[in-house]
């Protein structure tokens, strides 16, 4: 293996996000509420399996052991099947995920665990189908939840359910939420609403922090979970009545940086080294033949040292990212 990777804050990077479409068809009010725009750039085309495969054997060769397939909506891509393959197929990786809108999973989710994927999380940000469709702008909430439970009778143990989080419209869902999981082996994620570069008015209507959450479930009985090396930043609670369990997602939280575990590459080949703040780093022209891994690595190494200690959030700074569709949430 060559180096691990690792930054000046000696943070170690066992994660990938790695997002393969910007391209999506819901259009969800925190993300694209008008939809997916095409960028209008003359050749642009998202990265190809190759490109796929070389950059993710560069991560695993340095320590990494869990990549994300993410986007936009990663489905949509005709090849995802394929992409699954090629990264299960990577010696190193352990885990396979991806995060989808669940439009494709009734039909797909059995296929997907063939080919490797071992972990799949979906957003389903109200148990009200009219709520549903109110956020996402699509009326499919019976499909997403028929995908959830073809996911389970195709063998997946555990399926996690991401929830953005928002005051006065599934804030006061908990409740339902709850039930909903006391029989089902789901992990629920509530994640606190991200400001980017494109929201207006929505995060200051409707961000609300998960504090209240962890309150009301530390005063019900639920336990924090520990975390493992290669897990995402949920803070994970468990309950001796529930088959299900609670995450909770707190980009706000002062120190919530210090275990950052994850890197990113956006569906144009770019290197991001947070979520926030930076325009990303050219990789792409070290994705184009075998020999080139370890000038990727290299180069990787080298930025990896720019890497901020933090996002600064909490400071009001959105970066230049303008919605998590452009580089996969
Ligand atoms: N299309 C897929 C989906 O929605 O699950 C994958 C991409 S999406 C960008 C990844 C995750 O980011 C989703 O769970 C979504 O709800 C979340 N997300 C998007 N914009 C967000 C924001 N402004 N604040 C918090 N979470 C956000
Ligand atoms: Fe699409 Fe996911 Fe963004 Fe919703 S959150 S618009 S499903 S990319």
């Amino acid at each position: 293996m060559a180096q691990q990777f690792q930054d000046r804050f000696e943070r170690k990077f066992y994660y990938l996000r790695l997002s393969v479409t910007d391209v999506c068809n819901f259009k969800c009010t925190y993300c694209l509420p008008d939809g997916y725009q095409p960028s209008g750039q003359r050749n642009s085309s998202f990265i190809t399996l190759p490109e796929i495969k070389r950059v993710v054997h560069a991560f695993a060769n340095c320590g990494t052991s869990k990549v994300r397939i993410t986007g936009g909506e990663p489905t949509l891509r005709k090849d995802f099947t394929d992409i699954i393959d090629v990264v299960a197929q990577t010696p190193g990786i352990e885990k396979v995920a991806t995060t989808t809108n669940g439009y494709r999973m009734e039909k797909q989710v059995g296929e997907w665990r063939e080919a490797g994927l071992t972990h799949i999380n979906v957003s389903v940000d109200s148990l009200d189908p009219r709520m549903f469709h109110q956020i996402t702008g699509q009326n499919r909430f019976h499909q997403v939840m028929a995908g959830i439970d073809r996911a389970f009778e195709v063998g997946y143990q555990q399926v996690k359910v991401n929830v953005v989080l928002m005051k006065h419209l599934n804030h006061q869902e908990l409740p339902q939420f709850l039930q909903w999981i006391k029989q089902r082996p789901i992990q629920l994620r509530f994640i606190e609403l991200m400001q980017t570069g494109e929201m207006d008015d929505l995060f200051n209507q409707h961000h609300v922090s998960g504090t209240s959450i962890r309150n009301f479930l530390i005063a019900n009985g639920w336990i924090l979970k520990a975390r493992g090396h290669n897990d995402g930043p949920a803070q994970v609670f468990v309950h001796a009545d529930y088959q299900g369990e609670i995450g909770l997602i707190m980009p706000y939280e002062k120190h919530f940086c210090e275990s950052c575990n994850r890197l990113r590459i956006s569906a144009m080949g770019k290197l991001h080294l947070c979520l926030f703040g930076e325009e990303g780093v050219e990789l792409r022209d070290l994705m184009q033949a075998d020999e080139q891994q370890y000038a990727l690595i290299q180069r990787i190494q080298s930025h990896l040292q720019t890497k901020s200690v933090s996002h600064f959030l909490h400071d009001g700074n959105t970066g230049m990212t303008p919605h998590l569709a452009s580089i996969g949430g």
